[in-house]
């Protein structure tokens, strides 16, 4: 067998990935699958910014920048976090990566020491655990429950911290559950964290554009006292439509900027100059398409819904954010396939429903939280009711 390194025993192949790979397989043999597994937007990118990333190629920028940004665009990323979350920070304080998730693994690698306790959230981002472990740290699994609106509490946090915890990740709307932390909900952890001067927070807030009902709250503006270690992490993928550009970007200490920065420059060096021109069009460009998104969203959201409602066995409540229905499959398990097979968890109802309704989507484990199921309602209408349509006709098969 190959002779891999022991840190490629800490990780595994993102699982929202590996759904994908069986959905195109399904597709490559000739089946119409509908794939509801993918945390992207169907949105094309809006043409004032493609046009600022065609303009960067034909002016020729096309070169190596800065390894943290071009001055043009960390200009940009500072205006957007005093426009939209009254933060001030310095152009040492933010950096520019190949997407959020660049930014969220090189903050851990650059902090965590072996043993270092990250406290993350379930049901969580995918990867959270994996690039905890990766960097030689240990994830410290806070499960919340469907009570708390799948939120962390401050007494459950309290309970959490140790003296070698590191970080507490917050993603706010969050994936895989689309819940949003209230101003008082965020105040509330804050508290807790400013008798524990030796964690640092990330604030995942790429889904900030993306909210529903209640209002969106980023910690550094809510405690300015943690300010010097809270690490605030955003970027145009979900924002803009931007998945495949990889710009993300993120503001915090100028130590930990700079400790980032470090990494970035012996490995994957400056995102892509023209990404970089056209993120800056993004973020300085008119945000008004975003009120329509938002309207286009949450009719499909409420489609979803409706269609979970109508099926014996799956319950949803009312996500707030972000673009996923987090799906309780519980009331399905025990029951048998035609085929005889029973289906013991929520990946054999994920398989179930991809090989009957061949509607792909991702099962609760992968976030760590078993019994569930991940609808992202990132499709026209039309397409999203075809797939609800198919989920109820493969419910109603089961015996
Ligand atoms: N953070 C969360 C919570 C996400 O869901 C995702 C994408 O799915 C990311 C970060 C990664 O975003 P990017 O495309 O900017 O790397």
């Amino acid at each position: 067998d190959h002779d891999l390194a022991p840190r490629m025993r800490r990780v595994r192949p993102s699982p929202t990935a590996a759904i994908s790979d069986k959905v195109r397989a399904l597709a490559a043999a000739g089946h119409a699958v509908i794939n509801l597994g993918e945390g992207e937007l169907d949105f094309a990118t809006p043409a004032h910014i493609c046009a600022a990333g065609i303009a960067a190629i034909e002016a020729g920028d096309t070169k190596y920048t800065p390894v943290a940004g071009t001055a043009a665009l960390k200009r940009a990323i500072i205006a957007k976090f005093d426009r939209d979350n009254g933060l001030a920070f310095r152009p040492d304080e933010v950096i520019a990566g190949a997407g959020a998730k660049q930014l969220v693994f090189n903050a851990l690698l650059a902090t965590v020491a072996p043993g270092d306790e990250v406290v993350v959230p379930a049901p969580y981002w995918v990867s959270y655990p994996d690039m905890v472990a990766l960097a030689d740290g240990e994830p410290r699994i806070v499960a919340c429950g469907a009570a708390d609106g799948w939120k962390l509490t401050p007494a459950a946090l309290e309970a959490a911290i140790t003296p070698r915890t590191r970080w507490l990740i917050l993603n706010s709307p969050g994936n895989p559950t689309g819940a949003v932390y209230s101003p008082a909900e965020i105040a509330a952890l804050c508290a807790v964290l400013l008798r524990h001067p030796r964690v640092l927070v990330m604030a995942d807030d790429i889904y900030e554009h993306l909210v529903y009902t209640g209002v969106f709250a980023t910690p550094a503006a809510i405690e300015p006292r943690l300010a010097d270690r809270i690490l605030t992490i955003n970027g145009v993928s979900k924002s803009h439509s931007m998945t495949g550009w990889r710009l993300g970007f993120a503001g915090g200490p100028a130590w930990l900027v700079a400790a980032m920065q470090t990494l970035q420059s012996q490995s994957t060096s400056n995102p892509s100059s023209i990404s970089q021109a056209a993120a800056v069009a993004a973020l300085d460009g008119d945000q008004s398409f975003l009120a329509g998104w938002r309207e286009t969203l949450r009719r499909r959201r409420d489609l979803v819904l409706d269609a979970v409602a109508r099926i014996d066995g799956l319950r949803a409540e009312v996500p707030q954010g972000a673009f996923y229905v987090w799906v309780d499959c519980s009331g399905l398990l025990g029951a048998r396939r035609p085929s005889g097979a029973r289906l013991a968890g929520d990946l054999d109802v994920a398989e179930h429903l991809l090989e009957e309704a061949h509607v792909g989507l991702v099962h609760g484990s992968a976030f760590g939280a078993p019994g569930h199921l991940r609808i992202a309602y990132a499709l026209e209408e039309d397409t999203l009711a075809e797939a609800m349509a198919r989920i109820a006709a493969a419910c109603a098969r089961l015996r």
